[in-house]
């Protein structure tokens, strides 16, 4: 039997200067909850709802949906969770919402794209969430997967408050939304940068690849270039701006990304003691001369180094 101990009080994320920088988990189902409180984490920035999922024939119900949500919510009482309506296809294909014919399915009908095509699925999900949020006391942001327009990005945002939710967002992870990011993010309330699909759509180099494994890389100047973007529109919009891909995870990468504009950073629960430990490192703007480093250099060993460089001569 394990005994229940005393958990030292652990600080939320912050800069050496007091700059305070969320630190969120990554969650794909609500059993994780528990652990990801134990580490620390300030709430959770992606919620993977197609996990939940990932065996079913058919679409989830309300009622076994509003279940689940209402199980990951009460688990975070007061604390922000971000939860991704369904991102179907590709990687994590849904039998109910994909066709198994596509030849390119990264390049295909995935994500908004496939809730898209089946409206009534998105709609109940939506319907499940909303009524998960009015049980509990979380404070629940919803987010779109795949987004590549604003037109998306307006299509999401409306139907999700007509359906009762009271932040909704995009994910940044297709360099056509990052490299519009100032009218996306005029049409909604907050972005998530992907770095995972952000990295494999810049590079043209599937994620799953072993063969081309090297271009998935985040410290890409070209990945961090799009960040910034993104950055610099939601510091001129007032709009939150997180990152919930792999690279968050990175203690040094996570420090650059906040130099970049991120506001908070959302990682497996494992990562989060050493990125807290690395942010507490630097003031903001040691993160913005280490992330100006990073973006000035050729190829993605290069802005690593750099970045490695400059947080030694800061320090
Ligand atoms: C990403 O693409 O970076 C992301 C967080 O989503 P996923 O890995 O689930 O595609
Ligand atoms: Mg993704």
């Amino acid at each position: 039997e394990r005994k229940a101990r005393a958990a030292a009080p652990i600080t939320p994320g912050a800069l050496a200067d007091g700059t305070p920088v969320p630190l969120l988990a990554n969650l794909g189902s609500a059993d994780g909850a528990a652990g990801a409180v134990e580490l620390g984490a300030e709430g959770v920035g992606l919620f993977r709802t197609e996990f939940l999922f990932l065996d079913a024939q058919q679409a989830p119900t309300v009622v076994e949906q509003q279940e689940q949500y209402t199980r990951l919510l009460s688990a975070f009482g007061g604390k922000k969770v971000v939860v991704r309506v369904l991102d179907a296809g590709a990687d994590k294909p849904l039998s109910f919402l994909n066709d198994a014919e596509e030849e390119n399915p990264a390049l295909g009908l995935r994500g908004i794209r496939a809730l898209r095509e089946s409206e009534t699925i998105l709609r109940e999900q939506l319907t499940a969430l909303a009524a998960a949020d009015a049980a509990t006391d979380a404070d629940l942001w919803v987010m779109a997967p795949m987004v590549a327009n604003v037109e998306e990005a307006r299509y999401f945002t409306a139907l999700a408050k007509e359906l009762g939710i009271r932040t909704a967002g995009v994910m940044i992870e297709v360099p056509s939304a990052a490299l519009l990011a100032d009218r996306l993010l005029a049409a909604t309330d907050f972005a998530s940068i992907g770095t995972n699909d952000l990295t494999q759509y810049t590079m043209a180099a599937d994620r799953m690849l072993g063969t081309v494994a090297t271009f998935q890389n985040p410290w890409h100047p070209a990945v961090l270039s799009l960040v910034a973007s993104v950055g610099e529109a939601g510091r001129e919009l007032g709009r939150p701006v997180g990152i919930c891909g792999e690279a968050a995870a990175d203690p040094m990468l996570a420090v650059v990304l906040v130099g970049l504009g991120a506001t908070t950073l959302s990682m497996s629960p494992s990562a989060l003691a050493d990125v807290r430990a690395s942010l507490a490192r630097y003031t903001k703007d040691d993160a913005i001369a280490i992330a100006r480093a990073a973006l000035a250099a050729e190829g993605a060993a290069e802005a690593q180094q750099a970045a490695k460089d400059a947080a030694g001569s800061v320090t």
